[in-house]
């Protein structure tokens, strides 16, 4: 009778812990001044904060500002509040011709200048195969174009093609070579797609002098543009521009209480760059402000950066607004690859990212239940209302579309934090990635109770007894173990 009376007083007094957290964010809360930071964040003034144009600038020193006031830490080795990356902005040719043989290519048609200077002449050709470091022993390129393969066997998925084009443009331009061509025969990607896509200004990571060799994919499907049976090429490229783009990562530390946790990290992080200025809508609104995709998620983190650096849990909290997502997840990897603390100790990413909602009463988790601490983000999202419910799309891919991937990667648990949506339909395709996915359409006491169950969630896996791991059999867990070394 004692005991369990004993028990029952233990779970009340657990129970009201549990409540008291929430209650004690319910009470500390701004909704006012994160209704503000959001409407700012998205608002035209911004130019829809792509990372290419000058008004970058005005996203990154708010979101900064705002982390310093909140009381965040300056990262030892960071920049103050930010990791400088340095991408090159290279547009395509004015013009771009290429003929070998009696075969012609032309820039937007069949063949696509992606880095390098212009370039005009007559050049003979080197077979270098698939690139590799041995493909290119004992071969003359000097003055020479290197003719390659795009990719490696096994590796042609998009993000492969582009970091094995920049090693091959690195050994090119080491042996000499003018300029490097790679057949584009890649079965996952149609050409006509990889065409409109990067018939355009792109933005990469800069690679320093081998970004200078003039990169080229041609369309040959039948791998018929070999430079061991082909012996010149005609070359007309001119009007390429390159330029450097500053990019920015915004980052920030609150310091763990519990004296063993404290050495490790629980990762929040949110993309703040969008697409910048498109296409005119039917309204003539050519400003894609990003309310939903990701102001309402950058505003996340700075709102758990103000509740934490007044109430840090056990670990210590890293706060992240990464840059170039739209561009190909490019201030995440940046900083995967080159991180602030050892990857080893943070223990988990819970990052947010959103395309849009169609239910007010979910908050939908990109990869929920693949980690052990998963349920904690039930619980948070049970305790303000909501239901967390996990990815009804699987079909889009979105949990390998988000930052979060480049942390998943490395072995870190690293689900996205999302609006409640059921499905990715033409209610979420009414504003994902157009031009009038402002804050005016979005419901803002719905945009609250998100922001407060995105704090509870953290809260509760910074304090959990138990480190986040990935379960049994998912394809993270064998880098995991590599990672954390168990
Ligand atoms: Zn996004």
């Amino acid at each position: 009778m004692q005991k369990s009376l004993l028990t029952l007083g233990l779970l009340v007094i657990s129970g009201s812990l549990v409540l008291a957290q929430k209650q004690d964010i319910e009470k500390k809360f701004d909704g006012k001044t994160a209704i503000s930071e959001f409407t700012y964040l998205a608002s035209d003034e911004l130019m829809g904060r792509d990372p290419a144009r000058p008004e970058m600038k005005l996203a990154y020193t708010f979101i900064a500002s705002s982390l310093e006031k909140a009381g965040a830490k300056p990262i030892p080795g960071a920049d103050g509040f930010y990791q400088n990356i340095p991408f090159r902005l290279s547009s395509p040719p004015k013009s771009g011709k290429l003929t070998i043989g009696i075969t012609d290519y032309a820039q937007g048609k069949n063949m696509l200048v992606l880095d390098g200077k212009s370039l005009t002449g007559t050049f003979e050709l080197v077979e270098v195969g698939f690139g590799m470091e041995e493909d290119f022993a004992g071969k003359d390129l000097k003055g020479k174009i290197a003719v390659a393969n795009v990719g490696a066997p096994n590796r042609l998925t998009p993000s492969d093609l582009f970091s094995l084009g920049g090693e091959k443009s690195k050994r090119a331009k080491e042996a000499g070579a003018v300029a490097l061509i790679e057949r584009f025969n890649a079965p996952a990607v149609p050409w006509q797609l990889a065409s409109n896509f990067l018939n355009r200004a792109t933005l990469t990571l800069d690679q320093g002098s081998s970004s200078d060799l003039t990169y080229i994919w041609v369309e040959d499907l039948k791998n018929q543009l070999r430079g061991d049976v082909l012996t010149k090429a005609n070359l007309e490229i001119t009007g390429k521009t390159n330029r450097s783009v500053d990019g920015k990562n915004v980052v920030a530390w609150i310091e763990g209480t519990d004296p063993n946790l404290k050495n490790e990290y629980v990762l929040l992080s949110a993309h703040y760059d969008h697409v910048g200025v498109g296409t005119p809508d039917a309204q003539g609104d050519s400003i894609y402000n990003g309310a939903r995709d990701n102001a309402v998620g950058t505003v996340a983190v700075m709102n758990a950066a103000k509740y934490f650096a007044q109430n840090p849990p056990k670990r210590s909290i890293l706060l992240a607004l990464w840059t170039a997502e739209e561009k190909g997840l490019l201030g995440s990897a940046y900083f995967a690859n080159n991180p602030l603390v050892p990857l080893d100790q943070i223990v988990y990413n819970l990052n947010i990212d959103n395309a849009g909602y169609n239910d007010t009463s979910l908050i939908t988790v990109i990869g929920l239940g693949r980690t052990s601490g998963d349920f904690l983000l039930e619980e948070a999202a049970a305790e303000f209302g909501v239901k967390a419910v996990s990815d009804p799309s699987p079909e889009q891919g979105l949990y390998d579309r988000s930052d979060n991937v480049n942390f998943a990667r490395k072995g870190i648990p690293a689900p996205t934090f999302s609006l409640g949506f059921t499905a990715f339909d033409d209610s979420i395709q009414k504003y994902y990635h157009k031009a009038g996915d402002h804050v005016d359409n979005f419901d803002l006491d719905y945009a609250q109770i998100y922001w407060k169950a995105f704090i509870l969630s953290a809260q509760k896996i910074a304090n959990w007894d138990q480190r986040p791991a990935w379960k049994a059999g998912d394809k993270y867990e064998e880098v995991s173990k590599q990672l954390y070394g168990k």
